[in-house]
């Protein structure tokens, strides 16, 4: 069996990662070692493997002995081990969630259920470093992918509405944290139906500009509002996040010739796990709604077209309906006013299942 070196699994996306491969039974065809940069020392979990004890994720001589090492800790581990285990001359696999080695010429960013192919190809020429996309870039090709592999697509711009567990576990508590604390402002007014809801909102919105809110990981409130800023400023004024739309896309479906443009604003919003996205898509023909959903929903199993309807789509197209679960609904689907050509769509989905953990745990089910 091979060996694989688990690096982060005791984050957010590592957490996720263990849980799906519990799941689907993969633990049963490699031997796992689990390192922490931290925790070295203590009782590893026990998943029947030889290795009981956690190991040091920068002990280079054992790292060196792995086949397979998926790191779901961060660029600045990545950034720190990975040259170095190559320099040393080792040449196993390397899987990654974070985005240092994405947009290296020799490493491929992996969605199989869209580029397998490719993947393949990859695999033949000797190619052994696989990166996660970014979540939102995942989520938009599982919906959209149908429409990309008919050429279909001119540009698209998108504006998202993105979950706090995409800034990390510490994040997600503090927008809880900061739910409660709005709440315990004015638990006893809205007891009483007949309090004044202009002055529970004043309430509320005193104590949002307080200075009182916990707001360590975020810096500002999120609760009750909105940021739309995720990541550093860019040059031209993206952010970093949405810079990745447009870039790694484009490496994903290894679009050589023409760079499709894309391009939006990223928006952090109190949903705990699931990315929406509203897209305007330029489509390059004028094509009907109903062959549209045909196009899509014939791409991949996970990809669940939902009616232009109100029901169904305060119903199907949420992220609480989606939470937890590998659907990628897709609605809201019509032509704009704008032209024939110009449709609108809505998508939601998991951003912790296909936005960063599903496409790792394939992709070492490829390689096993
Ligand atoms: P995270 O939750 O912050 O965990 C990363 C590591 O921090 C853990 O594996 C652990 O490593 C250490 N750690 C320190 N204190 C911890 C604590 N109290 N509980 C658990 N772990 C703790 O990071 P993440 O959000 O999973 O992200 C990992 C990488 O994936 C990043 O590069 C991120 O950009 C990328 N990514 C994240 C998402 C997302 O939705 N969050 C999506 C796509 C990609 P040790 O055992 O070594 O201490």
């Amino acid at each position: 069996m091979k060996n694989v070196g688990f690096i982060g699994w005791r984050g957010i996306v590592g957490s996720v990662l263990l849980q799906r491969m519990i799941e689907e039974g993969d633990l049963n065809y490699i031997n796992p070692i689990f390192f922490t940069t931290s925790q070295y020392g203590k009782l590893a979990p026990n998943y029947g493997q030889n290795q009981k004890i956690l190991q040091n994720a920068f002990d280079f001589d054992y790292l060196k002995e792995l086949d397979i090492i998926i790191s779901c800790h961060g660029s600045k581990y990545t950034d720190c081990v990975y040259y170095k285990l190559r320099e040393i001359g080792w040449l196993g696999y390397w899987i990654d969630s974070s985005s240092s080695l994405r947009m290296k010429e020799d490493s491929i960013i992996i969605l199989d259920p869209v580029n397998r192919q490719h993947i393949d190809i990859s695999l033949n020429k000797g190619i052994k470093t696989f990166i996660g996309s970014n979540c939102t870039v995942s989520l938009m090709l599982m919906a959209l992918a149908g429409l990309f592999n008919e050429n279909l697509i001119e540009w698209i711009s998108i504006a998202t509405y993105q979950a706090a567990s995409g800034a990390g576990a510490n994040n997600m508590r503090e927008l809880l944290l900061q739910m409660g604390e709005l709440y315990s402002q004015i638990s006893y007014e809205l007891q009483n139906s007949s309090d004044n809801i202009l002055l529970i909102e004043k309430k509320v919105s005193d104590f949002m500009h307080s200075g009182k809110v916990s707001t360590k990981f975020f810096d500002v409130i999120l609760a009750g509002s909105l940021i739309p800023w995720i990541d550093k400023k860019l040059d031209n004024g993206q952010s970093r996040e949405e810079y990745k739309w447009q870039y790694e896309t484009n490496k994903i479906l290894n679009s050589i010739n023409y760079m499709i443009p894309i391009d939006g604003l990223c928006v952090r919003i109190g949903s705990l796990r699931c990315h929406s996205q509203a897209f305007t898509i330029k489509l390059k023909k004028n094509i009907s709604i109903n062959d549209i959903e045909k196009i899509l929903t014939i791409h991949n199993n996970w990809v669940k077209i939902i009616p232009n309807e109100r029901e169904s789509t305060i119903q199907s197209l949420t992220p609480a309906s989606v939470t937890g679960t590998l659907n990628i609904p897709i609605g809201r689907l019509r032509k704009l006013n704008i032209g024939l050509k110009y449709l609108s769509a809505f998508t939601v989905g998991d951003q912790l299942l296909w936005g960063a953990a599903e496409p790792l745990r394939r992709m070492l089910s490829i390689l096993i």
